[in-house]
């Protein structure tokens, strides 16, 4: 992994790239950010960054979700910082959001205090509950996005360290890809315990929605967490990092994610344990997608703390971003899930060449 991440890298090499002296018009594309209110001056933050690095040669629009009503000085702020792009606030409906009257709160407490035992972050944060659920199946339907196919999707005070100069959303149409990522983890399996067992509970009876070439091995291989393997029951843990997401929200419209991700919201996970929306992504794709078309964004410096993924590149900002660097604290590489998905997921050609 280390070498891969030191690999010299500009813009991805051998696909198709539209540049900014060739764009002429967008795709149907936004970013995407549920927020809130008191969030204003970290989104303010990474807003400036994405506007520099990419979004000031292109001016795709934004949307900006929140369970509660965005005050005006939230709107007002905002707006201030993206002159240039089309701008939607928009509320999510409480059916939508809230916890599902089916929910046995005896099973919940019990839930949270298992978890909580064994020190899941945000066990017993109800909202955090919430938000899984939402990005995990909700909001690729909100009347706003439904306009849209591609999404971006960002978060208040992550950051962005190089330039970027081709259009990505043409990038993904074009390459036909349907989702993109940069950080690549294992996670703590403690949160996901039956999340595969509900999910091949789900396949039984659905064989026809895998793929077969699908990200199976990425998903399902005992390479360097066994611990991990065995408390999420044959689940590798492995997911991209949700918090940077480029996707094609057709993909979760689609019969295949849907049927699945309703299946898993009626075994009340999403509340009984703690079920991410990253796992839940990364699942749906490596199931229901073809590998091929799930794409890493080796060029695309990122940072959500404590990881970062840092291209050895002359367009990024290395003295923020030090090339080929996955964390600033030492000893948290053991997270990285990369090398799992380089070895079975990319082709030779992938590897060689972009
Ligand atoms: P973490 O990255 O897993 O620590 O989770 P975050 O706290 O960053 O939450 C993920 C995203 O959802 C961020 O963009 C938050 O702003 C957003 N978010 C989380 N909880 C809520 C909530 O209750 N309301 C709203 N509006 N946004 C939320
Ligand atoms: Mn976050």
């Amino acid at each position: 992994v280390r070498s891969l991440l030191a690999k010299p890298i500009e813009d991805p090499k051998l696909l198709k790239l539209v540049q900014k002296e060739e764009f002429k018009e967008l795709e149907n594309a936004t970013f995407v950010s549920l927020v809130r209110n008191s969030e204003l001056n970290g989104i303010i933050k990474t807003i400036k960054q994405i506007e520099e690095t990419f979004n000031d040669k292109f001016h795709y629009p934004y949307t900006f979700l929140n369970d509660q009503p965005f005050t005006e000085n939230f709107k007002s702020s905002i707006l201030k910082e993206i002159p240039g792009s089309q701008v939607h606030f928009a509320e999510i409906s409480s059916s939508e959001w809230d916890k599902p009257s089916f929910i046995d709160e005896k099973l919940e407490t019990r839930g949270i205090k298992e978890l909580e035992e064994v020190g899941v972050g945000y066990a017993g944060k109800l909202s955090y509950h919430n938000m899984c659920r939402y990005y995990s199946k909700g909001f690729y339907n909100h009347p706003i996005l439904k306009e849209f196919k591609y999404y971006w999707r960002i978060e208040p005070s992550t950051n962005y360290f190089c330039q970027i100069d081709y259009d990505v959303f043409k990038f993904m149409k074009d390459n036909n890809k349907v989702y993109g990522f940069v950080l690549n983890l294992y996670d703590s399996p403690h949160s996901v315990k039956s999340l595969w067992n509900e999910t091949l509970r789900f396949l039984k009876n659905n064989t026809q929605h895998i793929n077969e070439n699908g990200a199976h091995k990425w998903i399902t291989e005992n390479l360097q967490n066994p611990s991990n393997f065995e408390i999420a029951k044959g689940y590798s843990t492995c997911h991209f990092w949700s918090n940077f997401e480029i996707g094609d929200m057709d993909f979760y419209r689609s019969e295949a994610y849907s049927s699945w991700v309703e299946h898993l919201d009626k075994t009340g996970g999403f509340y009984y344990e703690r079920w991410g929306d990253a796992p839940v992504h990364s699942i749906g794709l490596g199931l229901f997608a073809d590998k091929s078309q799930i794409h890493w964004f080796r060029d695309i410096g990122y940072e959500h703390t404590p990881y970062l993924n840092c291209p050895n590149s002359n367009k990024c900002n290395t003295a923020l971003c030090p090339k080929g660097k996955f964390s600033r604290f030492n000893g948290m590489d053991s997270q990285n899930c990369l090398a799992t998905w380089a070895k079975y997921e990319m082709t030779d050609e992938q590897l060689n060449n972009y």
